[in-house]
């Protein structure tokens, strides 16, 4: 894996602890400062040093993400922002009245909150599809369509869709392909590679790693679109702060390493769970009787660190086991170094409709985790005596 921009031909696990970031010429200082500055001198006006004018445009710290993030995705360009649904917001803000998009059926809640609840009101105009449906996909584009807007895996049945002919699909058809690679992350999937051409993130989870920062981007290849959505990020206003950067920044370093463990201990779990005699269904890709499993292999790397299942029992049941975990910690939120466990449907699921909800096949009794990187014996051990609660 390499990066054009940064003339590097270096694998993954070299441009995460180095792309974007080289010591300061002045002192040596390894790891790039906390840029604490709202303004920068400039030498004549409207001479600003090396296009720093003011913050809510270009932070040093922040540029450093963003080209990092860009190597990481084999991409030409990033943009950070103050959190993954500020990056949304901001891919939205380019579109205008009565142009559509098309996004599947089985999105981030958040995702469908903004827009359904925020944006429709404008004038655009959304079409949910089930995207593990080409056919079904084709029909729902449009001429005025803009967007083609792709998660996968999804959260939390963790279903795939075939991102390399979804988006030669809406190449042909003149729509943008965007894809929220959130769940796989570029080091198990990198949707510019399968022909995408936006890729959307929520540092909030595996790329931050660590549960303390909210953060989110935008990456692609083409400059044109580049400087729109830069138009109005700075517009706007919805950047990611210094201090925020940093943190990513920091997370990024370890992601392959944390990642590779999370894949261990998360097919360890979903085959030990997969036996057990309280569990009637798992879902993650790695399982051979996964429906997508085929393409999951092709496009992903590993199958990540999410497992869901479904209890025998309803969702009383799975709520005495999220309640009876000691390393798992009941919360909701994924993607960092500690394990995590939740039920939907009254969790991150809870505002969806329960006869939606049983439509899109999530169960009552569904319970999602976010294996983290503890040692697997003990996260194994954790849940055989909570599912005794079952
Ligand atoms: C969390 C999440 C988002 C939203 O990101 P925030 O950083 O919470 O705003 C979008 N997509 C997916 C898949 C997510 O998990």
């Amino acid at each position: 894996m390499s990066s054009a921009k940064h003339g590097s031909t270096h694998r993954f696990e070299t441009l995460a602890i180095h792309a974007g970031q080289t010591p300061d010429p002045q002192n040596g200082a390894v790891m790039t400062p906390v840029y604490f500055t709202s303004t920068y001198k400039q030498d004549a006006p409207a001479q600003p040093r090396q296009g720093y004018e003011y913050s809510r445009t270009t932070n040093p710290t922040r540029t450093a993400l963003e080209q990092n993030l860009a190597a990481l995705e084999g991409a030409h360009w990033g943009l950070c922002f103050s959190s993954g649904l500020a990056a949304l917001a901001g891919l939205v803000h380019r579109l205008k009245p009565g142009d559509h998009v098309v996004a599947g059926n089985d999105l981030y809640g958040g995702t469908y909150r903004l827009f359904v609840r925020c944006f429709a009101q404008y004038g655009l105009e959304f079409t949910f599809v089930d995207t593990t449906d080409v056919k079904a996909v084709e029909r729902a584009l449009r001429p005025n369509t803009k967007y083609l807007y792709l998660e996968t895996p999804t959260n939390p049945l963790l279903r795939l869709c075939d991102v390399a002919k979804l988006c030669a699909l809406a190449k042909k058809r003149g729509v943008l392909s965007v894809v929220d690679n959130t769940f796989a992350t570029p080091f198990l999937q990198q949707p510019l590679a399968l022909g995408a051409d936006l890729v959307l993130h929520s540092l909030t989870k595996y790329l931050g790693g660590h549960s303390d920062v909210v953060a989110g981007a935008l990456l692609g290849n083409d400059d044109k679109l580049r400087a729109e959505l830069a138009f109005h990020q700075n517009a706007v206003g919805g950047q990611l702060g210094p201090m925020d950067s940093f943190l990513v920044l920091r997370g990024t370093k370890t992601l392959a390493l944390r990642m590779e463990r999370h894949c261990e201990n998360a097919r360890a779990i979903a085959a030990h769970l997969a036996a057990h005699k309280k569990v009637a269904r798992v879902m993650y890709p790695g399982l051979k009787d996964h429906p997508q499993h085929r393409l999951a292999k092709q496009q992903m790397k590993d199958f990540g660190g999410m497992v869901s299942f479904e209890l025998k029992g309803d969702v009383a049941a799975a709520t005495r086991v999220a309640s009876a975990t000691q390393v798992f910690t009941l919360a909701e939120s994924l993607g960092g170094v500690e394990s995590l466990i939740e039920v939907p449907t009254v969790m991150t699921h809870a505002s969806i409709p329960a006869e939606e909800r049983r439509k899109a096949g999530l169960a009552d009794g569904l319970i999602r985790l976010s294996v983290g990187i503890e040692h697997v014996d003990d996260l194994v051990l954790d849940l055989e005596q909570a599912l005794k609660k079952a």
